[in-house]
């Protein structure tokens, strides 16, 4: 799928991954009850290696309070958010998904970055190669401080025109939108202007699937970190740095598919384990 950029369906991906499926799949033979010698294990190899590329999914966000679209937070007006983040529902009622954006962009304004949305940011300043690829579009790993962040899924924060000018993205933070710019327009054409993220059953940005996929074929150690990493493009990431020689480890609450390919497997929150590999 990852030489294939242009096609990767994301509601596959989206699906997956805010229904929370995880379950117990794929132990495999990882040692799951010694957490504290992963943890030491990991922590001995990021002080080794230089080269270093993580793939965030929305555990990373859990602790600062951004609903995902399955948690008991994630319902706005009984509306399925299914229903919503497709460019059907944008088409059929602009307004309403709208102000379904508004609503989330308001809640995500009010949080804050956890501890493992700094203790990245801290790895992005002080190691030169370090890349992070995320599929949470929230923006708090850039309010963290974070460089050099890949977003798969775009930005809650963006607008793009879907007129005939198609300019953007444009980075738009105004939480909440006035109510007579509900929805927005361009002020280049007139159209109307739609949020800069990915929608389901839309393809990610070649070019940002392709600078995720070569910051994976450069890394030492790759790292998932609250994401179920059971689908495309996210198990064809960790299939590339394995081919490339790299170490991979998972911080999951949660075993997932992936756990039983990984090298170091790590059960527990982000917000709790990266702190502990400074
Ligand atoms: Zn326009």
């Amino acid at each position: 799928m990852i030489d294939a950029p242009g096609l990767l369906d994301v509601s596959r991906l989206l699906a997956v991954r805010e229904s929370g499926v995880a379950g117990n799949l794929g132990a495999g033979n990882v040692d799951v009850g010694n957490v504290d010698a992963s943890i030491a294990r990991l922590a001995a190899l990021l002080k080794e290696k230089r080269r270093v590329t993580v793939l965030t999914g929305a555990g990373v966000s859990a602790a600062s309070g951004v609903p995902t679209f399955r948690g008991s937070g994630g319902l706005w007006r009984s509306f399925d958010p299914m229903t919503l983040a497709t460019p059907q529902a944008f088409a059929k009622d602009p307004k309403l998904v709208w102000e379904w954006y508004d609503w989330r962009r308001q809640l995500i304004a009010a949080a804050q970055p956890n501890p493992a949305h700094h203790v990245i940011a801290e790895w992005s300043r002080t190691r030169p190669d370090f890349t992070l690829i995320t599929q949470n579009v929230d923006g708090l790993h850039e309010r963290a401080g974070t460089e050099r962040v890949l977003r798969l899924h775009g930005s809650i924060w963006e607008v793009r025109c879907t007129g005939t000018c198609r300019s953007g993205p444009h980075v738009d933070e105004r939480a909440p939108l006035p109510p007579d710019d509900l929805p927005p327009r361009c002020a280049g054409c007139g159209a109307l202007l739609r949020p800069g993220v990915v929608w389901f059953g839309e393809s990610l940005d070649p070019a940002i699937v392709a600078a995720a996929s070569r910051a994976t074929e450069q890394c030492e150690v790759f790292i998932t970190i609250g994401t179920s990493a059971a689908v495309y493009p996210a198990a064809g990431f960790i299939h590339e740095a394995r081919a490339n020689g790299a170490t991979v480890a998972e911080i999951n609450p949660d075993a997932t598919e992936a756990s039983g390919v990984v090298d170091i497997s790590i059960r527990g929150k982000a917000e709790e384990v990266l702190p502990r590999l400074g």
